[in-house]
């Protein structure tokens, strides 16, 4: 007799199509909520209708492991065809030597770095995270990916608050400091997720590669903005590799990539595959291709409108009275601003009540979070990102008026709801996505294929 096993309680069980409908409902509400907002999350951005297509094709239910033209499986003639095509345009992109477009995200690029350049118990540098790193980089208490995952030891670079960027002097002496304790770093890991100046690539470069130190950059933030020529070009001021998401500036769809040298080639196409992935998602493949093309021909223009519109949102929320970081120095050369909120709540508290006027924007921890007593869940500050704006065509005087609407949540504590309708009104004429070479889809309408 057939024993019953189940664990879960009657209440529990599903209705399978209620389940189903329901699943669809929450789609649809979202990308309505999301067509009346405005998203101002620094790492994310909204595709083209065309990267949309390609992320519905039969590639996404296919499996070509291994390097175009040398697969495990058959049936890969155009999956190949575009994965070449793929890595020919991110190399003309960001006009490096070797591109493997195979990581499925930012965090699986780096991974597949370290494993390429590093073994476990090695140890790198990176910033750390009230810095501005990114958990990928991260130390194993933290549960970050170099130190759970691969086993790393993470040092940080030493970090200038006054100029909100890497020390370099300091950073030198720190280096030497970890070799007379027998700690040689292997790696060290430029850029981060809070990420407002470039960083020092050309001042460190010789000097880390001459103390054996491989030199990367993680590029995921902005990869747009360099690919668009707007930013530091990591891999000509001395970078032997470059990590980097797909679908932050970048506006395709999520997936990572990693650039770099052919000397280097062998060793990350390892890395890549098999070392952190099996199927590597091609229907992304087919969408990256899609957005590297969508960049070489109008990145150069958008990354400019994101920066210029990065700089007037800091600027028109400085006027509405709010603090915004590194003002003395202009407040940013990115996409991103961050504000210190200190005076008017947390972090977190204000992400909610933003989120209410829909207005979506998130947390941040800021330099002094962790001395004052404030963590992740209610820091110092926000984060603000202006490249998915930007995307839906939003320039000039549209900064001061997101500012304002955002000022009347943070310093004059209106009611969300009154400024929600406001929001909306605002966002209404802004559905399309620019950049692109055909757009006639509305940027968030929902597409029924059923
Ligand atoms: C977002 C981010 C990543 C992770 O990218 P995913 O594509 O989300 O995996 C890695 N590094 C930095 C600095 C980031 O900001």
């Amino acid at each position: 007799m057939m024993e019953e096993t189940t664990t879960m309680s009657e209440t529990e069980k599903l209705d399978p199509k209620s389940a189903y409908d329901e699943v669809f409902t929450a789609l649809h509400e979202h990308q309505s909520w999301f067509s009346n907002s405005i998203p101002l999350i620094a790492s994310e951005n909204v595709p083209s209708p065309a990267v949309r297509e390609a992320i519905l094709s039969d590639f996404g239910n296919r499996y070509a492991e291994g390097w175009a033209g040398e697969r495990v499986y058959a049936g890969c003639v155009y999956i190949d065809k575009v994965e070449l095509l793929c890595m020919r345009l991110a190399r003309q992109l960001f006009r490096a030597e070797f591109a493997d477009v195979r990581p499925v995200s930012g965090v699986c690029a780096n991974l597949a770095v370290y494993s390429a350049f590093t073994d476990p118990g090695d140890t790198i540098l990176a910033l750390a995270i009230p810095n501005g790193g990114h958990i990928s980089s991260g130390r194993k208490e933290f549960n970050g990916t170099a130190g759970l995952v691969h086993g790393l030891e993470v040092e940080y670079f030493a970090f200038d608050k006054d100029t909100w960027n890497i020390d370099v002097e300091k950073t030198k002496e720190k280096v030497r400091k970890l070799k007379s304790e027998g700690k040689k770093v292997k790696l060290a890991m430029f850029g981060g997720s809070l990420f407002l100046f470039p960083h020092p690539i050309k001042e460190l470069a010789d000097f880390l590669k001459s103390e054996g130190i491989f030199v990367c950059y993680d590029s995921a933030h902005v990869s747009g903005l360099i690919a668009g020529k707007q930013f530091q070009q990591p891999l000509a001021e001395g970078a032997e590799a470059m990590t980097l998401s797909t679908h932050k500036t970048l506006f395709g769809p999520q997936g990572g990539t990693v650039l770099s040298w052919n000397k280097y080639a062998d060793k990350i196409k390892a890395g890549a595959f098999p070392g952190t992935a099996s199927n590597h998602h091609l229907h992304h493949v087919a969408g990256k291709a899609v957005a590297f093309a969508e960049f070489l021909q109008h990145g150069e223009e958008y990354a400019k409108d994101v920066i210029s519109n990065a700089q007037a949102l800091g600027q028109a929320l400085s006027d509405e009275g709010l603090d915004i970081l590194a003002s003395e120095l202009g407040y940013t050369k990115s996409h991103q601003i961050a504000i210190d909120v200190t005076k008017y709540g947390d972090g977190g508290t204000l992400e909610k009540e933003l989120e209410r006027a829909n207005i979506i924007v998130n947390r941040q921890l800021i330099p002094g979070d962790i001395k004052a007593g404030r963590h992740y869940m209610h820091p110092g500050g926000l984060r603000i990102g202006t490249s998915e704006v930007t995307r839906l065509g939003m320039k000039g005087d549209r900064m001061k008026e997101i500012a304002s609407l955002m000022a009347r949540i943070i310093v004059k504590k209106e009611d969300p709801e009154s400024v929600k309708h406001d929001v909306e009104q605002m966002r209404s004429s802004y559905q399309k996505v620019y950049y692109a070479f055909e757009s006639s889809t509305p940027a968030y309408k929902y597409v029924n294929v059923r």
